[in-house]
């Protein structure tokens, strides 16, 4: 049977009816991928489950399916988000699908360009703000209380909802939870709706286990791992620059429930997880997708898996192609030769 979207799939899991309008570019049915690098590195199973195949290349679709389905069926005419840039990328492409206007607010000069592109032909009306992600999350959730415009940051539930789904293909694919699940933490939210898709599929005896679930920051953008909110955070991977998460508390409760940790990841690290990702599994994601896998590279170095067996999941949240000036800053770049034959073979080497 052919994938017709995460709602349609994982229907009974979700709180949709018959009378609501299921606004989808069926996304979902990722690959989860084996990866060759990573499983030998670390000698257990590790497995990438690559979200930047998602109509518009990150795990935000999976959550967007549904908000923008529940403000459809409630007559919502317009919706807003804060973003890092994935968030409005997304709502901005299922509110166009939907019919609907969406006002997007974007951290002044800290967008990937793709991700500014998809919002801006996806005809959303795009307004940076002189601040950051943060202080955007603040100014859209005042509006939404006072005006009727649908908020569909993480904070609105179904958001999480949808984004379970993602844990319930794993389970499907690999016919049980896995052991480990790493993923990178901006403002919590998937890491949040992985754990409670977990914990649906077990109480629903579709899986006979939990993962611990390995969630990462980057380092100058840990407010979770430092237990303070963070003013002013930093990272290249500007998806998790995120200073006070709006899901902390259930972070933290996923964490500790399923006896896994947080921790940081330098910027070097995720920019060399994600140039061996691209190297040797073929796998190009965002920057910040790879604080998964810098993350496991991490703990593979400090021993954490030593003497442990089973099967790791490493959520790759966003594509490489949202933000190709990363990539080209951190390769080798082309060199340029006359268009005469010896002067080619002596470059390859030949
Ligand atoms: C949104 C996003 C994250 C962070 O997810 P949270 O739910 O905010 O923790 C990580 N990577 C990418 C590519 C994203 O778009």
């Amino acid at each position: 049977m052919s994938h017709k979207g995460v709602i349609e799939q994982y229907r009974k899991f979700l709180p949709v009816g018959d009378k609501t309008p299921v606004v989808t570019l069926l996304e979902g049915d990722t690959p989860l991928i084996p990866s060759k690098c990573l499983s030998e590195l670390t000698g257990l199973e590790v497995f990438l489950k690559y979200e930047g195949l998602n109509p518009t290349g990150s795990f935000k679709d999976r959550g967007m399916t549904m908000a923008i389905s529940k403000a459809l069926e409630d007559k919502a005419k317009v919706v807003i988000c804060a973003s890092t840039g994935n968030t409005s990328a997304s709502a901005s492409a299922y509110a166009a699908r939907a019919g609907m206007k969406s006002v997007v607010l974007i951290p002044e000069g800290n967008i990937a360009l793709g991700k500014l592109a998809q919002a801006m032909i996806h005809n959303a009306q795009v307004i940076a703000i002189k601040g950051n992600f943060d202080q955007a999350l603040t100014l859209v959730k005042e509006i939404s209380q006072k005006y009727p415009i649908v908020l569909v940051n993480s904070v609105n539930p179904f958001r999480i909802e949808g984004q379970k789904t993602a844990s319930f293909e794993i389970c499907d694919n690999l016919g049980d939870a896995p052991d480990f699940h790493a993923i990178p933490v901006g403002n919590a939210g998937n890491i949040t709706a992985y754990w409670k898709g977990y914990k649906e599929y077990f109480e629903n005896k579709s899986s006979r286990k939990l993962p611990k679930m390995l969630g990462f920051q980057a380092a100058d953008s840990a407010p979770i791992v430092y237990d303070k909110i963070i003013d002013k955070p930093e990272t290249i991977a500007t998806a998790i620059r995120i200073g006070n998460p709006a899901s902390w508390k259930q972070a933290v409760a996923a964490r500790d429930e399923s006896g896994g940790l947080i921790d940081i990841v330098t910027d070097e690290e995720i920019i060399e997880a994600y140039k061996m990702l691209a190297k040797y599994d073929g796998v190009f994601v965002e920057p910040a997708s790879a604080a998964s896998v810098a993350g496991v590279i991490k703990l593979r170095k400090k021993e954490y898996f030593k003497g442990k067996k089973g099967r790791i999941v490493c959520t790759l949240t966003g594509h490489g192609l949202k933000d190709p000036n990363i990539a080209i800053k951190n390769v080798s770049q082309p060199v340029s030769v006359e268009a005469k034959l010896k002067d080619l073979l002596d470059v390859i080497g030949l």
